[in-house]
């Protein structure tokens, strides 16, 4: 450093500190900023407080979060040596009086000497000016940043006054969302993303025009209203607009899912409206080649009902209202009993018995399966335990293993704790695994079938033949035993070629060593067809229904 570098320094230090034991006083904040440049060239210690220690910032960026002085800064203009400018401060959430006073800096630089005071609710001015900033800010507050659109807060005050004050029309509510939007973000980075929203966001204005009711309502979400006269002109106008996104110098496809609500009653709130339209929007998730749907009531009221079921059945579970029934198999042979199958009914205070079909397929995207899988495991073992306690000839018990059990469960540990547990032996148990699983992931259900049969247990294919894979699949896979879905044998029944597409399947599956039982079996012509097919096992309304297991014991000696 130079000889006068050092002198300059040290002017400087002792001008700052002789200035600080002036200006730093009292509890007001205080400021110096370049009148030009618009650096802060000094903050006392309160203001460093209110606003952290900013010196050599620019007090636009600091004070106002702007990137370029406001458009609104009196400094420039200010007449006389002091002025006084009341605003709304974002960032300290006051109602403040800036007073400032033009001052030569000790350098020589043009500067301004800023005091702040917080205004009380007496104080706040309602001139011109105040007015001006005050709608500033909130135009801030009602638009998207990257979009420059209204926002979700703005729309639904849109939406509001527009169907407020026309009555005449028929409106609907548009919301739409990017398909693998995250990936977009993912793949090609954040910015490129924004692109993407900014680029929808033109498109928007200009298929609705600069006046367009449309907003950005978070993320990737983005809505508008429109009237309507027919379902059509809405397709249209969709059709229209995803043409337009279509066109683009992005390297990948921006593929757009629209929901629709019609609005029939105007006294539903608008975000309840969005909801909608939104739910109508996941209807499409997944599906390619649909890109917009209606909002329907019976999906509302299906979404209705399985949140109820969603917020019931851990309390059912715990109370025990799931209850195993028991469907009895016998051997076609000699109608001798010699399985059962346990399935579940829920049976519901208010509501009575829910059949599985009610349930299972939300408890298997909930994940709920696990749970009450498992507690009906449970309850078969604890059946074998009682039928051994009460010196009775205990036949086995197959049970359902839902997919979700594959990848998130070790199945032999839950199952090898079970036996275990009730001390029973592991062939009483068959395990049912449906077909379609045997397409899912082969290589994974492979290892925890193996680990299964190592310990003893049974496995079943249930519903073989209601995909397409059955015949190439009994080849590469170790079960003991096939259940031959109640469909397939209904509809190869009624034609003589199908009879013998069934009878040769059995053929097969006998010649492989595989047991074969047929579900749903409801009539004689069945029963004869199937003994004459070499079936072994039959389960079905023609010999009993699933039941109680107080009804079922009475089945068993
Ligand atoms: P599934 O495993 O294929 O069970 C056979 C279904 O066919 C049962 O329906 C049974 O009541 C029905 N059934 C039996 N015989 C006849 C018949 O002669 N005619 C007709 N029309 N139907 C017959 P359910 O009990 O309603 O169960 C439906 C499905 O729900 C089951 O199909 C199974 O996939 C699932 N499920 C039931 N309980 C459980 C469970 O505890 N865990 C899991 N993961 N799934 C279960
Ligand atoms: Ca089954
Ligand atoms: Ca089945």
């Amino acid at each position: 450093m130079r000889f006068v570098d050092i002198e300059e320094q040290l002017n400087n230090e002792t001008s700052m500190k002789v200035i600080d034991s002036i200006l730093n006083v009292g509890f007001l904040a205080t400021l110096v900023i370049d009148k030009d440049t618009n650096e802060i060239l000094y903050q006392n210690r309160k203001s460093i407080e209110y606003f952290g220690d900013h010196v050599g910032d620019l007090c636009h960026e600091v004070l106002c979060s702007e990137e370029e002085p406001c458009s609104n800064c009196i400094l420039p203009n200010m007449t006389g040596s002091n002025a006084i400018f009341d605003v709304y401060m974002k960032r300290l959430d006051k109602h403040v009086r800036w007073m400032y006073s033009d001052i030569n800096w000790f350098d020589g630089r043009n500067a301004v000497y800023a005091k702040l005071v917080e205004l009380g609710d007496e104080d706040i001015t309602s001139d011109a000016k105040w007015k001006y900033l005050k709608d500033m800010d909130k135009e801030r507050q009602d638009t998207d940043s990257l979009t420059h659109l209204p926002n979700s807060k703005k729309f639904y005050k849109i939406a509001e006054e527009l169907l407020r004050s026309d009555l005449s029309g028929s409106y609907a509510v548009v919301m739409f969302d990017i398909e693998r939007f995250k990936s977009i973000n993912d793949i090609y980075g954040m910015s490129t993303g924004d692109d993407v929203l900014i680029h929808i966001a033109r498109v928007l204005k200009d298929c609705l025009g600069t006046e367009g009711n449309y907003a950005r309502m978070h993320s990737d979400l983005f809505a508008y209203i429109i009237k309507y006269e027919t379902k059509g002109d809405i397709i249209k106008q969709i059709e229209k607009f995803r043409k337009k996104v279509s066109q683009n110098a992005f390297i990948f496809d921006i593929n757009i899912s629209f929901g629709i609500y019609l609005i029939q009653d105007r006294q539903v709130p608008v975000n309840l409206m969005c909801d909608r339209a939104m739910m109508a929007v996941k209807t499409i998730k997944g599906d390619v080649l649909k890109f917009c749907a209606f909002f329907d009531e019976q999906y509302r009221a299906d979404m209705l009902k399985a949140n109820e079921i969603e917020r019931e059945m851990q309390e059912s579970l715990r109370r025990g209202d799931f209850k195993m029934y028991l469907q009895p198999k016998y051997r076609l042979s000699d109608t001798r009993l010699v399985g059962a199958e346990a399935l579940c009914r829920w049976v519901h205070p208010r509501k009575g018995i829910i059949p599985p079909m009610d349930f299972i397929p939300l408890f298997e995207r909930n994940g709920f399966i696990m749970k009450l899988d498992e507690y009906m495991w449970e309850q078969a073992c604890k059946t074998l335990r009682g039928w051994i306690d009460a010196g009775k000839n205990p036949i086995p018990i197959s049970v359902n293993i839902s997919r979700y059990h594959i990848k998130h469960n070790d199945l032999v540990a839950a199952f090898s704790r079970l036996i275990k547990k009730y001390d029973i032996s592991s062939s009483m148990l068959t395990l049912e695994l449906t077909e379609s699983l045997f397409l899912d992931n082969p290589e994974a259900l492979n290892r925890v079938m193996k680990g299964l049969q190592n310990m003893g247990f049974k496995l079943e294919v249930d519903d073989f033949g209601a995909g397409f894979s059955s015949l190439n699949m009994i080849r590469n896979i170790s079960v003991d035993t096939i259940k031959i879905d109640k469909d397939f044998l209904d509809n190869e029944i009624a034609t003589e070629k199908g009879k013998i597409v069934v009878h040769h399947t059995i053929d097969m599956a006998k010649d492989l060593n595989l047991q074969v039982i047929a579900e749903g079996v409801e009539t004689k012509e069945h029963v004869d067809f199937l003994k004459s097919s070499r079936c072994d096992v039959a389960q079905g309304y023609y010999f009993a229904k699933p039941m109680p297991l107080e009804e079922f014991d009475k089945l068993i000696s």
